[in-house]
């Protein structure tokens, strides 16, 4: 049987870390602070957004959520953020994605303080990432690189192929693996022959995002695959292919569709990953709590430079 890798464990690890970190910040007289801007009503972005304030709130950073509606113009949410840069008692800017599409997005993103850009998607902090310099890195991919060394998954020398190639997840996480010592293989939508090229992988990151796409063909006997996929199902049809009745498990699944309407459901196929590969993440439980635990982290690594924690 593969090895399931919890990334609840691990969120609850590092969660642990920030906690005495954070105490050392707050010996230098105040708390990390982390702004969350979230401009509109996505219904997912609000869930997220209610996590990761949840979370900082419970560690003990001073979370604080500004909600310009969906009218908001570019000049006046890049006042915003020029206002939260100017803070001293903010560390962390998170402007939560996807913005209405009247909204320049890589114009707010280039706005945020690179020295606040808790997601580390500002291009300065992209540079760092290529060359290898210090900086803050984007928080899935790092809670990835985490969560392997914490189960003493080797990166070195092996082969990773990164299906997915965003500016949020597979480019970084390429960079990640690659400074790690992994031979890297970066695909995407237009890559010939994809079962072939990822069962080369011994760690496979599925990003995706596309239900239960990556199935035994695409795993090498034995692989890690890290399923970052997140992909809402709301027809119980979708859900039966995937989690057929005549298997063991299925059952559970549909159940839980009949009684929220929806399903969470990785980029892996949740039966054949757990029968083909070494270790892998399930979905739920898996890559998701990382995100946030990261986020906190970046959050206090920020806080404790411009207070000047060692
Ligand atoms: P994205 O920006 O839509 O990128 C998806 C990537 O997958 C693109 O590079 C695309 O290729 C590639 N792709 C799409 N269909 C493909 C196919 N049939 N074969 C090969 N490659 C294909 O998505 P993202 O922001 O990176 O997120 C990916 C998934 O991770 C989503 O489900 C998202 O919800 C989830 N996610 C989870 C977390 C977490 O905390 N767990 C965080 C972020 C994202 P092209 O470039 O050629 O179009």
């Amino acid at each position: 049987m593969a090895q399931v890798l919890d990334g609840n464990r691990i969120r609850d690890e590092i969660k642990t870390e920030c906690r005495s970190r954070i105490e050392k910040v707050v010996s230098r007289g105040r708390a990390p602070g982390l702004a969350v801007v979230l401009v509109g009503h996505n219904p997912a972005s609000e869930i997220y957004v209610r996590n990761k304030v949840k979370t900082s709130l419970e560690l003990g950073i001073a979370g604080e959520t500004l909600t310009p509606p969906e009218s908001i113009t570019t000049a006046e949410l890049l006042a915003i953020i020029e206002g939260l840069n100017q803070r001293p008692d903010i560390d962390g800017i998170l402007v939560q994605m996807p913005l209405p599409p009247d909204i320049d997005a890589r114009r707010i993103v280039e706005a945020i303080s690179p020295a606040k850009d808790v997601d580390g998607l500002h291009p300065l902090n992209a540079g760092n990432l290529v060359t290898g310099r210090p900086g803050p890195r984007p928080c899935t991919p790092a809670g990835i690189v985490e969560l392997l060394k914490r189960y003493r998954i080797p990166i070195a020398g092996k082969r990773a192929v990164v299906v997915g190639r965003s500016d949020l997840v597979g480019k970084p996480m390429a960079l990640l693996l690659l400074h790690e010592n992994a031979t890297v293989t970066i695909c995407h939508s237009k890559t010939p022959d994809l079962p072939a090229v990822c069962r080369e992988a011994d760690i496979l990151i599925a990003a995706i995002g596309r239900p239960a796409m990556i199935t035994s063909a695409y795993i090498q006997p034995g692989a890690t695959v890290i399923d970052v996929g997140i992909n809402r199902l709301d027809k119980r049809a979708d859900v039966e292919r995937i989690f057929p009745l005549d298997r063991f498990g299925s059952a559970q699944k549909l159940a839980a569709f009949d009684y929220k309407g929806s399903l969470v459901v990785g980029d892996a196929h949740p039966f054949e990953v757990a029968e083909c590969a070494g270790a892998y993440t399930p979905v739920p439980g898996g890559v998701g709590p990382l995100t946030i635990a990261m986020l906190m982290s970046n959050t206090i690594d920020s806080a404790e430079r411009r207070l000047g924690v060692c």
